[in-house]
């Protein structure tokens, strides 16, 4: 569903993403995972065809984002990690404004606006402001503007950041049944206990490169890493902080 080859991005003379190859399978959910800066977000916007790439290629299904951005975007619902709505627009209008992006509208489209705020329980928000929504609210409201137009292909950044226990879980549950009805899922998370648990596979982004890519067990076997959690792997091939420098910050 999503084959990277190449795929770098410069500002100026650094690189944020530095020669990624990748390919992610229809029906799997595939999580990025890396430190702050690594390139995670660089990399999920110049696919979902919002950052234009310095070199390198993008195929979305087959099509090729930088030749058909419009057919290569139909497929996609962009997840992005900091919740934008129009402040003006109530939940209802944000969400036929975002399906009429993708040339949506009509009884059909009323009727799934209406079932995805009735299962992440925004109906009775429908014709307030977004301005009057919570952070969770917003995010919970971009969800269903990503899922309004029936993607092939979700990208999301983050993805549970400031939602309730509740939301997590009807979003795991969501992002599941995505997958197990054939279509993909790129997700990039700082949790990883939400990885370990979520991820069919996972790539470990470091200074813009992939430093290992496969499932729990092959990262495992890729790092040597015998039975060490998640975290371990993580921090075995991105490094941690060392004892010494807690004790110079902690010292009275
Ligand atoms: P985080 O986990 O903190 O969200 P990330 O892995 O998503 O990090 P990116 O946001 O992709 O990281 O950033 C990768 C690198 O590119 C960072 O060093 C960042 O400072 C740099 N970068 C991102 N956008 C720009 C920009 N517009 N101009 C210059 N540098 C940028």
């Amino acid at each position: 569903m999503i084959r990277l080859k190449d795929l770098t991005k410069r500002y100026g003379k650094f690189t944020a993403v530095d020669g990624i190859s990748l390919e992610v399978p229809r029906g799997e959910l595939f999580g990025l995972l890396g430190p702050n800066g690594a390139g995670k977000t660089t990399t999920m916007r110049m696919i979902a065809g919002i950052l234009r790439p310095t070199s390198g290629s993008v195929l979305v299904g087959g099509v090729d984002m930088l030749e058909r951005p419009l057919e290569a975007k139909a497929r996609i619902g962009f997840i992005p990690d900091r919740p934008f709505v129009y402040d003006k627009l109530t939940g209802g209008e944000f969400l036929r404004f975002a399906a009429a992006l993708y040339g949506q509208d009509g009884p059909g489209i009323e009727r799934r606006i209406d079932e995805l705020l009735e299962i992440f329980d925004l109906s009775a928000w429908k014709h307030e402001l977004t301005e009057s929504y919570s952070h969770g609210m917003r995010q919970k409201l971009i969800i269903c503007g990503a899922l309004v137009h029936r993607p092939e292909l979700i990208i999301v950044d983050e993805p549970m950041v400031g939602l309730d226990p509740k939301s997590a879980r009807l979003l795991k549950d969501l992002f599941r049944q995505f997958v197990d009805r054939g279509g993909t899922i790129l997700m990039s998370t700082h949790t990883l206990e939400v990885a370990e648990v979520m991820c069919d596979r996972i790539a470990i982004v470091f200074q813009g490169k992939i430093a290992a890519n496969g499932t729990m067990t092959e990262l495992r076997q890729q790092t040597e890493s015998g039975d060490l959690s998640l975290e371990d792997m993580f921090l075995k091939l991105t490094g941690g902080h060392r004892a010494h420098q807690l004790d110079a910050v902690l010292e009275r």
